[in-house]
């Protein structure tokens, strides 16, 4: 009896480890497809871009309104394709791990400073304040481009679900050997069921007919996969109707010895500010 309980056991276990075997093969296959149909898309998109450029500067002859009014609704759908196979790419590349991390000393209040001036503009539209405080904190090693995405995202979807004339803080500490980075927003704020959801690929809190908001759902998948790259976390923490504020923490001294590179640079540079 008991015996065959245990047989019976065993087999039960090889299914599970076979259909494991095979999920994880279909997840592989999913991601190749992923990768290679955005990189397919990538090369025309490219080409529409470039060409689309030509014609609303009217190096190919004086467009009329009706023209012009036509290339800008081309143009705006062309930016919003362009980004769902960028972030395709992205997620592809962190979840195989081709995506290779330029890993340097860096200043992360420049990083951050960076990224607010490419989202400006989008503020300014809805006449967002941005409030920074972001110290002058000792170089930490990471990919400049990487994480100045990262805040460039977080800082966006901050201005997309704040309303008119809100507010958004940006704030920098450090705390021993970890430096936080935390982006605050006085927005629609997001229940506490979704908030460890909203990491999740392509989910979004609203996915009614009467979406209000634009997105793929996939900006902080791509965000997470970065800061986890870097050895850090990131978390959500919110309240409905009063905002919401995304936290990321990185670690000082990573796992390991760091890389002769952050060393030199680092003694070169000074490292500079407070502890
Ligand atoms: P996207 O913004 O492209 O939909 P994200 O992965 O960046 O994708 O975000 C996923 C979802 O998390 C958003 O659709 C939204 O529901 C929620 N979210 C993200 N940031 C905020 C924020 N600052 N305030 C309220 N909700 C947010």
């Amino acid at each position: 009896m008991v015996r065959a309980k245990f047989e019976e056991l065993k087999e039960t276990k090889k299914t599970i480890k076979k259909q494991i075997e095979e999920l994880k093969e279909l997840d592989k296959m999913k991601i190749e497809f992923l990768n290679i149909t955005s990189h397919e898309l990538k090369t025309p998109l490219t080409q529409i871009i470039a060409y689309l450029d030509i014609l609303q500067n009217e190096k190919q002859g004086k467009l009329n309104k009706n023209q012009k009014e036509s290339l800008k609704i081309i143009s705006s759908n062309t930016k919003r394709l362009k980004s769902l196979i960028w972030d395709i790419l992205d997620l592809s590349g962190l979840e195989s791990k081709q995506i290779k991390f330029d890993m340097q000393p860096i200043k992360i209040n420049e990083v951050i400073e960076d990224a607010i001036r490419d989202v400006k503009s989008l503020a300014e539209e809805k006449n967002i304040t941005i409030n920074k405080n972001l110290g002058n904190f000792p170089l930490i090693e990471g990919d400049e481009e990487r994480l100045k995405q990262v805040i460039t995202n977080l800082v966006n979807n901050a201005i997309k679900f704040t309303p008119k004339r809100g507010k958004i803080d940006i704030n920098v500490g450090k705390k021993s050997y970890r430096l936080f980075i935390t982006v605050k927003d006085m927005g629609i704020g997001i229940k506490k069921i979704y908030l460890e959801k909203i990491f999740d690929k392509f989910y979004q809190v609203d996915t009614g007919d009467k979406r209000k908001y634009s997105g793929t759902g996939l900006g902080l998948t791509i965000c997470q996969g970065i800061i986890k790259a870097h050895g850090g976390e990131i978390w959500a923490e919110s309240e409905p109707k009063k905002g919401s504020a995304f936290n990321i923490l990185l670690y000082y001294k990573r796992l390991g010895k760091p890389t002769e590179a952050f060393t030199e640079a680092f003694s070169k540079r000074g490292g500079g500010g407070k502890n």
